[in-house]
């Protein structure tokens, strides 16, 4: 039988959700069965959310988490973590991909995952719209062997490993059964709130593999750009209180 994916996607209220997730949820589509779709909302689950989940025809379950992610550096840490909680509690077994809500991805990524046996990674673009130009992050392979990364200058030397939050994926028994893989963190595999702006990918790794020899390059000589991450920053665009409208718009 075809391995579980288990896709991790934290999302909150705001006028391009809609958008995002009836985007992410029409490739998932796309995607070979058996797929299992988490998508965790911040305060409340909303109606809208769980309408577009409802028409994607995607196997999802609809999660929320009441801890709040008001500190800007920790987008989506408490929502990935009640994913991870939800994971252990139901021993779901399959491979881990976060995938947040407005990162754009290719097909072949998803379908790629499949081969990862522990923990997987490849290079992402990331794509600054106020910075005019792409940077490479994630590996630099040979074969399936890590041998080194793209990073980008801010933080070089200082990360443990170099990739993005949507450029790994991971087995997930690794959760339930850490002993079995040799993890080198006692504690539950968790996302922390603690951890400095752009570390928290490295901290959440190191808890999962000890070095690149426990890494697979996916797919092997990572040599193509199989998802972009996107900071789009619409935080501020403005949109009509909720996406059903009541009466229709005057159109001048
Ligand atoms: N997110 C969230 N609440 C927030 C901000 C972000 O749930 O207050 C989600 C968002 O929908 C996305 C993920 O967390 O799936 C990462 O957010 P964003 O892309 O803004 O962070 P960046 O990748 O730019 O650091």
């Amino acid at each position: 039988p075809e391995k579980l994916l288990i896709i991790v996607t934290p999302t909150y209220n705001r006028a391009f959700q809609a958008y995002f997730l009836n985007r992410l949820g029409q490739l998932l589509r796309l995607v070979k069965p058996p797929l299992l779709w988490i998508v965790v909302e911040e305060k409340a689950a909303s109606f809208e959310t769980a309408e577009i989940l409802r028409k994607t025809g995607v196997m999802y379950r609809h999660l929320v988490t009441t801890v709040n992610s008001s500190i800007v550096k920790d987008r989506g840490v408490h929502q990935r973590n009640a994913a991870l909680e939800h994971m252990g509690h139901h021993k779901l077994d399959g491979i881990v991909y976060f995938a947040d809500d407005d990162n754009v991805y290719s097909l072949e990524l998803f379908e790629s995952l499949r081969s990862i046996s522990r923990f997987g990674t490849w290079p992402v673009a990331m794509l600054a719209a106020s910075k005019n130009k792409a940077i490479l992050e994630g590996p630099v392979c040979n074969g399936s062997q890590v041998i080194g990364w793209h990073t980008n200058e801010k933080s070089k030397g200082l990360r443990r490993f170099h990739v993005d939050m949507s450029g790994f994926a991971f087995n997930s028994t690794i959760l339930w059964d850490p002993k079995r893989w040799r993890c080198p963190f006692p504690n539950p595999i968790r996302q922390l709130d603690t951890v400095k702006e752009g570390f928290q990918e490295t901290t959440f790794i190191e808890q999962v593999v000890e070095d690149e020899s426990q890494m697979e390059g996916t797919p092997p000589s990572c040599s193509r750009i199989l998802n972009w991450h996107l900071h789009l920053d619409a935080r501020n665009v403005v949109y009509p209180g909720g996406w059903l409208l009541q009466k229709n718009l005057d159109v001048v």
